[in-house]
């Protein structure tokens, strides 16, 4: 009896920490994009929390593999049958050689035209399509002393300093986000929604675009597109090319997706203090664009990795200083529906005087991954109130 009575009371135990200890975990790791939203410290941040409805999708095969070129998967029938459908939309333009990898260009490129038939970024700077139906990409904002906020390559994992601070200075960005990392850091991603920013897509795997078949470029941008429908709600109708390269051929695949080209006046390089540049040598780069203010209003390329978000805190004093204004592309174009849902941005003008909330954006606590969302593609020239 006494023997029972001991035992029954160590299970108790045993079974009261096993509570508390699941408790603690439950407490560790955030439940959703506002107490995400809470945490501090990049180990933290960077953790694994794992949302169930997102692992089955990744399992069930719904999405390419991240990190690796998109093609349309198979028995992916809406996607094929989009696919399909905008055929004819799409110049006769040759794919361009490439070699390590689709991130560096063949040796043959040099041979393209000086006269760019095909408006090739990468070799000429060209912003207006040669071919009518495309839109010309937007990459400055109107008049000057605006400043266009844009951050690449996210969502970052330990991304709360960078959002807690553009939140604080009650400031809104542009965020061009890479389909993988939107699988690996969903509520990252849900938190730029929240907090109001501009959700781009940067493509599923980061490659130079003109050296990917008509297919994977689709796939690229219609994976991403999905990714950001499924996990944070909305479907983007803007898109950034990696390393900006772009030829009328990648441009009528994105304008069929409903999907505007957004480039860049203006270029921090921010990204090479990962790749060993000093941080006097950025500045040096970002006091360059400052000396502009007088005669231009640029979109600005900055990215959202460890290094170059510290360093675009550090330099928002003199960047406030010297710009009159610091918008989102949206607001800068007054792309007011940047999103074909039911979400109202501001109006340049409703931003510029302090009207900054957007109408119709989830709150972080009820924000949810659905896996029964689909994007809705508008075609370009059907669109309202968006980037052009
Ligand atoms: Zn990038």
């Amino acid at each position: 009896m006494i023997c029972r009575s001991v035992l029954l009371s160590v299970i108790a135990v045993y079974t009261a920490s096993a509570f508390a200890h699941d408790n603690l975990l439950r407490r560790a790791s955030p439940s959703n994009a506002a107490e995400f939203a809470q945490l501090r410290g990049s180990s933290k941040q960077c953790a694994d929390y794992g949302i169930p409805a997102l692992n089955k999708m990744v399992h069930d095969h719904e999405f390419p593999k991240v990190g690796k070129i998109a093609s349309i998967l198979e028995h992916d029938d809406d996607a094929r049958a989009l696919y399909n459908s905008i055929q004819h939309q799409i110049p006769n333009i040759g794919v361009r050689e490439s070699k390590s990898h689709h991130t560096e260009f063949g040796d043959d490129t040099k041979q393209y035209p000086e006269s760019d038939p095909d408006c090739w970024w990468s070799m000429s700077g060209c912003h207006k399509p040669k071919h009518d139906t495309i839109p010309a990409d937007v990459y400055q904002c109107p008049g000057k002393g605006t400043w266009g906020l844009t951050f690449d390559d996210g969502p970052y994992c330990a991304q709360n300093k960078l959002y807690n601070f553009l939140q604080e200075q009650d400031l809104r960005a542009t965020m061009f986000f890479i389909g993988g990392n939107v699988i690996n850091s969903p509520f990252q991603a849900q938190r730029a929604l929240v907090d109001g920013h501009d959700i781009c897509g940067h493509t599923w795997s980061h490659k130079l675009m003109t050296t990917l078949s008509n297919e994977q470029v689709f796939a690229e941008l219609y994976y991403t597109a999905k990714a950001i429908k499924k996990i944070v709600g909305v479907t983007p109708r803007c898109w950034r090319p990696p390393q900006g390269d772009v030829d009328d051929r990648v441009r009528a695949i994105a304008t069929a997706l409903g999907m505007h080209t957004i480039m860049w006046q203006e270029d921090t390089n921010d990204w090479q203090l990962g790749e060993g540049a000093s941080r006097k040598k950025i500045a040096h780069n970002y006091h360059k664009i400052f000396e502009k203010a007088n005669h231009e209003s640029p979109i600005v390329l900055t990215h959202e990795l460890p290094k170059t978000m510290s360093e675009f805190i550090r330099m928002y004093p003199d960047m406030k200083a010297a710009y009159k204004h610091v918008v989102p592309v949206s607001a800068c174009v007054n792309a007011t529906n940047p999103y074909p849902e039911q979400i109202t941005y501001p109006t340049m003008q409703q931003f510029v005087s302090g009207q900054r909330a957007s109408q119709g954006l989830p709150s972080g606590e009820r924000i949810r991954v659905n896996p029964d969302a689909k994007p809705t593609f508008t075609p370009t020239n059907n669109q309202q109130n968006s980037f052009s």
